[in-house]
């Protein structure tokens, strides 16, 4: 690993810093409902401001169109990111404060914009008065945006405290992890996510799917699955993954029974059912699965408890409404069991953990990014490492 760290930026200070953090946090009317993601920021910020440095903080926020978009302000961010550095931070305009934070970098439409040459005019813009440049914003080191990868250019550069912890803790996935290594993977983006099935089968265990994507390996073996999440365009696709688990070995265990509902709803009429028996309650073919049962969990909890390394993506279900929580909590539950190395990746996940009542140190590590760290485990080239000097695995 050659990734250019803080080090590398020599003394700095008195200089000014920028720094791309991801502090695209949930927002709900104006309040911020996990605050997670700006709690992982500070050890970079503090680091910085120790060493002398004044720092200017740059982040998108949702995906406003290129424009000016109040419910999309980084105010509120501003204000939670000062309480927790106990320190004031001015929001907008370099005003000369020790702690800057700009407005969302996608009010601009150059931040993501195709044309390297527009994103490199932003990069400029966002380099002016600055002496160096953090990439510290893991969630989005696998775009190539001016934040990201222009900037790092413009300016000299290196890797934030976080990007080097993500960083560390997905070569351990990767590179020799100790065995046995149980893969978790549900969530609601099935299609995003078998790319990483397909990396991962040669290095695992065991890969237990639960989720929305669980409806689809289901419908592959034949299985009626009502209205449930499905995606028929990767029935063949999953087929294959099956085929070739068997080939390699690898143990992909698939639920034995599922929670069906009458409704998309908190309140909905719900049941348990066999895996097999989809549409055999009275909802018949509306039935729609949104969680996995309770014997499954616990088939899950003990394959998980006896490893030694676990990755963990994606919602067991729909875990916001309670009714549809338990398989969810009873994986996170045995996650913090494991004698070894546990990770929680993906943005849902992280927040269902702490929605959940789960302290976050009970955990190995909780990633802050989901797309980036399944690129990464997909062996994808992540642009915003590789302009730090990343050279991926060997
Ligand atoms: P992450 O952000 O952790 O990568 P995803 O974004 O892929 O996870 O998926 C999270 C969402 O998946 C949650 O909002 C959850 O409600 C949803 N989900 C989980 N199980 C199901 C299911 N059976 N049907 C529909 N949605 C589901
Ligand atoms: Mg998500």
């Amino acid at each position: 690993m050659t990734l250019r760290t803080l080090d590398s930026l020599g003394a700095l200070s008195g200089r000014r810093v920028v720094v791309r953090c991801d502090l695209n946090v949930p927002l709900n009317a104006g309040v911020i409902t996990d605050d997670g993601r700006i709690r992982a920021s500070l050890p970079t910020l503090h680091r910085l401001l120790d060493a002398g440095a004044s720092v200017t903080v740059v982040s998108h926020l949702g995906r406003p169109d290129g424009t000016p978009d109040e419910r999309y302000s980084l105010r509120p961010v501003a204000a939670r990111l000062g309480e927790l550095l106990e320190q004031e931070v001015a929001f907008g305009a370099d005003a000369g404060a020790a702690v800057t934070l700009r407005e969302n970098l996608r009010f601009d439409p150059r931040e993501t914009s195709k044309d390297a040459g527009e994103r490199r005019a932003y990069a400029e813009e966002l380099a002016a008065g600055a002496d160096a440049f953090v990439s510290d914003g893991f969630g989005v080191v696998h775009r190539k945006q001016a934040s990201v990868y222009e900037l790092a250019q413009v300016l000299p550069s290196a890797a934030g405290l976080l990007i080097a912890a993500e960083l560390g803790v997905l070569e351990r996935l990767t590179t020799d992890p100790a065995k046995p290594y149980t893969v978790v993977l549900g969530g609601s983006k099935v299609s995003d996510k078998l790319g990483v099935i397909d990396h991962l089968l040669p290095r695992v265990d065991t890969l237990l799917i639960g989720g929305g994507m669980l409806f689809t390996f289901l419908a592959a073996q034949g299985h009626a699955v009502g209205k449930s999440l499905l995606e028929r365009d990767q029935l063949d696709v999953v087929r294959e993954y099956l085929t070739r688990a068997e080939t390699l070995g690898v143990r992909i265990v698939l639920p034995t029974d599922v929670v069906v509902a009458d409704a998309f709803a908190a309140d909905a009429r719900s049941e348990t059912v066999a895996a097999d028996g989809i549409e055999g309650t009275a909802f018949g073919a509306d039935a729609i699965g949104l969680d996995i049962g309770p014997a499954t969990a616990q088939t899950f909890a003990e394959a998980i408890a006896a490893s030694r390394t676990v990755f963990w993506n994606g919602p067991m279900g729909v875990f916001e409404f309670p009714a549809f929580a338990a398989g969810t909590k009873r994986v996170a539950e045995a996650l913090t069991e494991v004698d070894g190395l546990s990770v929680v990746g993906g943005g849902d996940s992280a927040a269902a953990v702490r929605a959940l009542g789960f302290g976050e140190d009970r955990f190995g590590h909780i990633s802050t990014g989901g797309g980036a760290s399944l690129e990464f485990l997909e062996g994808e080239r992540l642009p915003g490492l590789e302009v730090l000097g990343w050279e991926g695995e060997s």
